[in-house]
């Protein structure tokens, strides 16, 4: 497969752009095989077609970012059927 392997705080770039808080902190559980890690502990992949987020454990697919551009405003599509939740800290 063409992808790039990346470390698990690229996405944290590109995951600032859409939410207003650290994503790479938040703790994401595993939809197929129930394992939790951060974010920023997740493996990370460039792809053609955009960038995902996998499960270190299992390899499934967490979180998927594209990014397309539609009528002149760029819009992000989000796919988190991966992950069985996400735990996020409040901001202190
Ligand atoms: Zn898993």
């Amino acid at each position: 497969m063409d992808e790039q392997r990346l470390d698990g705080n690229a996405v944290g770039g590109l995951l600032g752009e859409i939410f207003p808080f650290e994503m790479t902190s938040a703790e994401t559980a595993c939809a197929g095989c129930g394992a939790t890690s951060g974010v920023g502990a997740a493996m990370v992949y460039a792809h053609g077609m955009g960038t995902i987020v996998r499960c270190a454990s299992c390899d499934n697919a967490l979180i998927r970012i594209a990014r397309h551009n539609g009528g002149g405003m760029g819009q992000y599509w989000l796919d988190l059927r991966g992950v069985a939740y996400l735990k996020i800290e409040e901001a202190t």
